[in-house]
């Protein structure tokens, strides 16, 4: 048996460094659309309108009325690791963006050719920045940010190849705004494809953010059921309990649970409607999903998939959102009072009178 032959350690080349990095966070066009509205919600968007070309492969551009970059800042916002959103170990631990890793711009520009157009609020111009070249000229637009990726993948044909039919890349680029969406009444979006209106949610008021003033409250939960049904069907509320939970976590501080749960009834053969927020950030979960399921056990068989929008409020601190770049996934500090908060969350909800009365088949 001979040893293949060795070659010497080497440090890679910066822009292989990126597109190995890149692989993590870009996947499909899906995920450029994630990150770009993540982008754009963290800017503070009240609007924001998504354009794609054949799924999002030959084109994606993201506008918003956020607050822009400032022209000095263009080229950094393209480099690995440049964020505007933490700045040290503490900010990490208790962030609020969508963003924190300063990644998303940089894989997305390494892998695609990518333009920032933008207008910071106290520009009296845009600027555009090539990706490619580096080069930053004057241009028109209102305040807000335009990202525009062209032809994902085009220099790294392997992944190309992994790409579904273009009406399966939007059917993923829809869904990735649609999770946005429900997250952000308070926010309108549109999506274009070839031209054509595919979906618009518009604004609906006040956001859902916790305050004191009751009729604050109720307006934020008015504009998460607006949403809701604009996203999913009328249907969805009137064949749904509201779900308000209040509890405390291990060290005394609050956990609230809210959304709406379907009834019984509208339990589905795949788990393709179960919608769960952490702090207003869209995640996967198996503790999630197992507390969910367990609250419906009594009343669901065989393995039928229960329909729910929870948006978990839980102090930061207790929950590491810095797990995968994708950041889908989270780590729960201590996960058994998290799975005892949504567990009893939805009894609550499924033991009201109306969830009961759709459980005998009244409604
Ligand atoms: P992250 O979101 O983790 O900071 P990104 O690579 O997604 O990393 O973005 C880098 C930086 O560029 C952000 O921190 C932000 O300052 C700026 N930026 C990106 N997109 C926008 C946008 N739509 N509006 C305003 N600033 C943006
Ligand atoms: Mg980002």
């Amino acid at each position: 048996l001979s040893a293949p032959p060795r070659r010497p350690i080497r440090e890679l080349p910066d822009e292989l460094i990126s597109q190995i990095a890149a692989g993590e966070v870009v996947e499909r066009p899906a995920s450029v659309v994630r990150e770009l509205v993540d982008n754009a919600l963290d800017a503070g968007a009240n609007q924001i309108t998504v354009r794609l070309l054949a799924g999002g492969v030959r084109l994606i551009t993201v506008e918003d009325d956020g607050g822009g970059i400032p022209p000095g800042e263009l080229a950094i916002a393209l480099k690995r690791h440049a964020t505007s959103k933490i700045a040290s170990l503490q900010e990490l631990e208790s962030v609020a963006t969508m963003g924190f890793r300063g990644e998303a711009l940089a894989a997305i520009n390494s892998v695609a050719e990518l333009t920032l157009l933008s207008r910071s609020a106290d520009q009296a111009t845009a600027f555009m920045l090539d990706g490619r070249t580096g080069e930053i000229q004057p241009a028109a637009r209102g305040p807000g940010t335009t990202v525009e990726v062209k032809e994902l993948f085009f220099s790294t044909p392997a992944r190309r190849k992994f790409l579904k039919t273009d009406a399966t890349e939007l059917a993923h680029c829809i869904d990735a705004v649609r999770r946005h969406a429900l997250a952000r009444p308070e926010v309108g979006f549109a999506i274009w494809h070839e031209g054509k209106l595919v979906e618009q949610w518009r604004a609906c008021g006040k956001d859902g953010t916790v305050t004191s003033d009751d009729a604050d409250e109720a307006a934020g939960s008015r504009a998460f059921d607006q949403r809701l049904a604009d996203v999913l069907g009328a249907d969805f509320i009137t064949a749904s309990v509201a779900v308000d939970y209040r509890g405390r976590d291990a060290s005394g501080r609050a956990i609230r649970v809210r959304g709406r749960a379907g009834v019984p009834d509208t339990a589905r053969s795949r788990a393709d409607q179960q919608f769960s927020y952490v702090n207003g950030r869209y995640v996967r979960d198996k503790v999630l999903t197992h507390a969910a399921r367990s609250a419906y056990e009594d009343v669901l068989h065989g393995q039928r998939q229960p329909v729910y929008a929870l948006h978990i409020e839980i102090d930061p601190t207790r929950v590491d959102v810095n797990v995968h770049p994708t950041k889908i996934e989270v780590r729960f500090r201590d996960s058994r009072e998290v799975h005892q908060a949504v567990r009893h969350a939805l009894e609550d909800a499924l033991a009201a009178p109306r969830a009961q009365a759709a459980v005998s088949g009244d409604i």
